[in-house]
């Protein structure tokens, strides 16, 4: 990173973004005002943002005057933050990792925080995955994602894209792909495309495994061997006695069964285990 790509914002901050944090900060107003927009903070809110870096989101989901929680890897950038919120009690800035952070020492009521984030892409899934350890204290989640995490996270069935993640995340919450952002919207810019995706946990399971690693590790299995037949790649985890119990084709690839389909199996070799 060139000394020109530092950025002299008008509070003084000169920091040169720093790659390993997977830094690209919004400087779109137009952008920024639209994911606002999407979000719709309002008081009242439990507001939890993640990597607010120098503050693009941050300066309009403080001015709500809600309880605003920010996690913040970048040592400069969260001192920055501490030093340009103490005199508001309500932003409470948190110099950590956030696949470290537990959510539940905010303390939240079910299903009471909102969570936002223009996530560092290099770490995007671990710290989704993370937040699902507490999908039962979340209300929703806006997120800037690489565009094609998000085209992953809400594929359905057939989809190129469709596979593990958008299973595993759909299982959990129901996923809104909002709309994509230039890469001109950031500073440095990113080389890949980006989108804005609300997840919002549910409420009531649509469809409840009785084992949810056993589901993790059916979907898993099968989607390592994309191209073989289920019957092949779930070989090592279900009989053909036990398939010919369930009403699914084994002849089919992966990405030919639903979510429900893939709880059936889960629950047939659950079952079959006890
Ligand atoms: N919110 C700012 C914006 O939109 O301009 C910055 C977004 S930038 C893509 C990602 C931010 O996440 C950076 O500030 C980075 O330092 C921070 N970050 C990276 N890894 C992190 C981690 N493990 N825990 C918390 N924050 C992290």
């Amino acid at each position: 990173m060139t000394n020109s790509s530092a950025r002299k914002l008008n509070n003084g901050l000169n920091h040169t973004p720093r790659k390993r944090f997977g830094q690209n900060f919004l400087h779109d107003q137009a952008v920024i005002q639209r994911i606002i927009d999407a979000i719709a903070p309002k008081p009242g809110d439990r507001l939890l943002e993640i990597g607010p870096g120098q503050g693009a989101l941050t300066e309009h989901l403080a001015a709500v005057g809600t309880r605003l929680d920010c996690v913040e890897l970048d040592r400069d950038l969260a001192d920055f933050l501490i030093a340009r919120y103490e005199r508001e009690p309500h932003v409470a800035i948190h110099k950590q990792d956030v696949l470290k952070f537990e959510l539940d020492s905010l303390e939240p009521a079910p299903y009471s925080l909102r969570v936002i984030g223009n996530l560092p892409y290099n770490i995007s899934t671990p710290v989704l995955f993370h937040l699902l350890r507490f999908n039962q204290s979340i209300d929703d989640m806006v997120f800037m994602l690489q565009l094609e995490v998000v085209q992953r996270m809400a594929a359905g069935v057939g989809d190129k894209n469709y596979g593990r993640l958008g299973l595993m995340l759909q299982y959990f919450c129901e996923i809104e792909h909002l709309f994509n952002v230039p890469s001109t919207a950031f500073t440095p810019q990113p080389k890949v495309s980006s989108a804005i995706v609300r997840l919002r946990p549910h409420r009531t399971m649509p469809i409840a495994a009785r084992d949810v690693d056993t589901l993790q590790n059916v979907i898993r299995t099968a989607f390592n061997q994309r191209r073989k037949t289920l019957r092949n790649s779930l070989k090592t985890l279900v009989s053909d006695e036990v398939f010919a119990t369930l009403p699914i084709d084994v002849t089919q690839r992966p990405e030919n069964l639903s979510l429900k389909d893939y709880v059936l199996i889960s629950d047939a070799i659950t079952d079959n285990a006890t």
